[in-house]
């Protein structure tokens, strides 16, 4: 018996699964929650997904849990012409506690949930292929659409200002008065690059705070290994709904794209190897319009591209406000790492306006295919 089995198994227990489970190992590759497959001995086969949920991050579980179960039974409603097989396939399925709920608390503090652990797919960490990334547009787009018709009232906002650029730009306001680490003199430059973008970055926020542009159901957390495929990379599924709630559909298209494009990693120190790959991006924009161009309002076509430079320029603003307080927020590596995230992500932003127009044009063929 492994040795996760003893401590796993209680939490386990306490759900409503087909037979005995036999085995409990960790899963997958997320950084968010503990995760584990769980086998059992029942005929059918089906192994069960099994996570602790990161309480630390989501303090609301019961809002969080709600939201889960809200988006789980409207996807499943948009695949009424699915069998009940099929419909497994392409949804998240959550399985019950033996009283009824969605998940549980055991006796350290711990809440736990279940899913369907759905078979035979592949998800991947970085996207390789244009093909590959046109699936992730389109598991997104698709994700997207199934909920447009989801009033975003029925889900809690679980992260409050998430994605507000004022929220973030007001910390990096409140960093700079403070200088806890006495570092604001080494930033100056790197402080007016934003400054001077800040207007043109509240593109979104102001469209919406106007009343021209819906607040929609997102994902906000669009990384690749949030889709799951089949063996021919075609999306199966949409997972890891934990950041699912009202917001602007921009900010998962942005998110997507600022890692997809960026030839190097978030924190590459050498600026000189942030390249743009524009056959990823086209791909996944493709994906993603071949869903979502239907029930796009014009207004938020025009945001797509104004997502693309947002999310890395927040990226940046985030990392620099952690740079100026000392590094409380996000794990270090080096003593300038936070630095070093944010030119990184501001040097994206320079490569993306370097090719605003050819970006303009690959998003406006995709819309008008
Ligand atoms: P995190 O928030 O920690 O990223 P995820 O919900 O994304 O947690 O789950 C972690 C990993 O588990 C995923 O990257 C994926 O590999 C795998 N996974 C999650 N849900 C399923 C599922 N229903 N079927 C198969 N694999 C899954
Ligand atoms: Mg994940
Ligand atoms: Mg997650």
């Amino acid at each position: 018996i492994d040795t996760h089995f003893n401590k796993i198994n209680p939490p386990a227990n306490q759900f409503k699964l087909n037979g005995h489970v036999v085995s409990i190992v960790p899963f997958g590759s997320g950084h968010i929650n503990d995760t584990f497959k769980v086998q059992t001995d029942s005929d059918e086969k089906n192994a069960y997904l099994l996570q602790k949920i990161n309480h630390q991050i989501f303090q609301d579980v019961d809002g969080l849990m709600n939201n889960i179960k809200e988006v789980c039974k409207h996807i499943k409603s948009k695949l009424s012409h699915l069998n009940a097989e099929e419909v497994e396939k392409h949804s998240m399925t959550l399985i019950e506690t033996k009283n009824g709920e969605s998940f549980c608390k055991d006796e350290e503090g711990n809440y736990w949930r279940v899913f369907k652990l759905i078979e035979n797919t592949k998800s991947y960490d970085i996207v390789e292929t244009p093909a590959q990334a046109f699936s992730g547009g389109k598991a997104f787009g698709q994700f997207q659409k199934q909920l447009s018709d989801l009033p975003a009232e029925k889900l809690t906002e679980i992260l409050p200002n998430f994605h507000n650029i004022d929220f973030r730009l007001g910390n990096l306001k409140e960093a700079i008065a403070k200088n806890e680490a006495n570092r604001v003199g080494q930033v100056e430059d790197l402080l007016s690059y934003i400054s001077n973008r800040e207007s043109k970055m509240r593109t979104i926020l102001e469209m919406g705070n106007r009343g021209e542009l819906p607040v929609r159901i997102t994902h906000n957390d669009t990384k690749f290994n949030n889709v799951l495929l089949d063996e021919d990379d075609k999306v199966q599924c949409v997972i890891d709904l934990d950041t699912v709630m009202p917001g602007y559909i921009a900010y998962d298209f942005g998110d997507a794209i600022r890692t997809i494009i960026n030839s190097a990693a978030e924190d590459e120190a050498d600026l000189d190897n942030i390249k743009l790959n524009i056959p990823l991006f086209q791909a996944y924009a493709e994906g993603y319009l071949s869903e979502a161009k239907d029930f796009l309002t014009e207004n938020e076509l025009e945001t797509l591209l104004h997502g693309v430079y947002l999310l890395p320029y927040m990226q940046a603003v985030r990392f620099l406000t952690d740079y100026l307080n000392g590094d409380t927020y996000y794990k270090v590596h080096y003593s300038d790492h936070n630095l070093v995230r944010t030119k990184s992500q501001l040097k994206l932003v320079d490569e993306l306006e370097k090719h605003h127009e050819e970006l303009k044009l690959i998003l406006h063929d995709s819309i008008s295919v």
